[in-house]
């Protein structure tokens, strides 16, 4: 994961929602990171802080949400929690997991003002 190219994606969704909104200021950026996404967190907000300067999301917060992993384990066939991607299912050691959670990366919610 490259976090200053998904610091800069995540501006330009944030300037789109302020322009369309007349060009008001962005406030907040609520984020969705789930724990499987493979981003470093410290790495992002430093990039986003980087990336925002002179944009219309300067100065706005970062608000990052962090779903945690979960998958789909089918000789359990229940749900289980999931901390890393690869591994095993915590109740039965099987790898036959779907992952179902915990991997999501999006822009939630745009706060301007
Ligand atoms: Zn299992």
């Amino acid at each position: 994961m490259h976090e200053m190219s998904l610091a800069e994606s995540i501006i330009q969704i944030a300037e789109d929602t302020a322009r369309s909104n007349g060009g008001a200021r962005v406030s907040v950026v609520l984020l969705e990171v789930g724990r499987l996404a493979g981003v470093e967190l410290d790495a992002l907000r430093f990039c986003f802080d980087a990336a925002s300067r002179s944009s219309l999301a300067d100065g706005a917060t970062l608000v990052i949400e962090q779903p945690d992993g979960s998958a789909w384990c089918m000789p359990c066939s229940v749900s289980v929690p999931l901390a890393n991607l690869g591994d095993p299912c915590p109740r039965c050691g099987s790898y036959q997991l779907q992952v179902t959670g915990g991997t999501e990366l999006r822009v939630r919610e745009v706060e301007i003002h």
